[in-house]
């Protein structure tokens, strides 16, 4: 970001921005599999400090057996840390995913809440959780961050934030609600293929023209 970019200005190059990965990933559809909004919040929970083509590998035999929030609370804590162990930190993923399922039970009758105060209230469940679940599962605007959203707006000079919840709160000021939830997981697709945490792929970037860290080595 240019150090005197007007608030005016960055709003219209995050426009442009958010069209140009628009026309590059016009799916932005969460590589999550899932059927139910509590699968989503399963499988969400389950992609920390883990791939989704993993937790896409685990969850079929996990939603086969435990396939919504009632047999989840019901289920042996010690059979779900076994049907997940592979997605690692798999102790505190199955205390979770078994805590989450029985709050819903309890509070919600069996329904996952689709408000983000209700969300993040359960356990193990963040803002970047409550994002996903709501835009992907409820088709309410939700602007998730992980480590690729933060790493591409900062480089982007979209925010000088590293903390999520900043981070989050300056890209909603920059694009209007209905493009969110598209522009999180366009901006995934493109830290995970372009914008590469090492080494950057500007040659080939298509934001060339409104990114002003372009062929800049030393940046998060
Ligand atoms: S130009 Fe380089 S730093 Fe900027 S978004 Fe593209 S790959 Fe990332």
């Amino acid at each position: 970001m240019a150090a005197r970019e007007s608030k005016a200005a960055r709003v219209a190059r995050a426009g442009r921005i958010a069209a140009t990965l628009a026309r590059l990933y016009p799916e932005a559809r969460v590589t999550l599999d899932f059927k139910t909004p509590w699968q989503l919040l399963a499988a969400t929970i389950l992609s920390a400090q883990c791939t989704d083509e993993r937790v896409n590998v685990v969850t079929p035999a996990l939603f086969r057996r435990y396939p919504d929030p009632q047999a989840t609370a019901a289920a042996d804590v010690r059979d779900l840390e076994r049907l997940v162990v592979t997605t690692g930190f798999f102790r505190q993923k199955a205390r979770s995913l078994k805590a989450a399922a029985k709050q819903i039970v309890e509070r919600y009758r069996g329904e996952v809440p689709a408000s983000m105060d209700e969300l993040v209230k359960l356990p193990g469940v963040g803002r970047k959780t409550a994002n996903v679940v709501l835009g992907h599962a409820f088709g309410i605007p939700g602007l998730a961050v992980d480590t690729h959203v933060g790493r591409v707006a900062y480089r982007l000079g979209l925010t000088r934030e590293s903390d999520p919840d900043k981070i989050e709160a300056d890209l909603r000021e920059l694009l209007p609600p209905e493009q969110w939830t598209a522009f999180s997981m366009r901006l995934i697709l493109h830290g995970r293929r372009v914008c590469v945490a090492r080494k950057p792929r500007c040659a080939e970037c298509a934001l060339v023209a409104d990114c002003p860290t372009t062929g800049v080595s030393n940046f998060r």
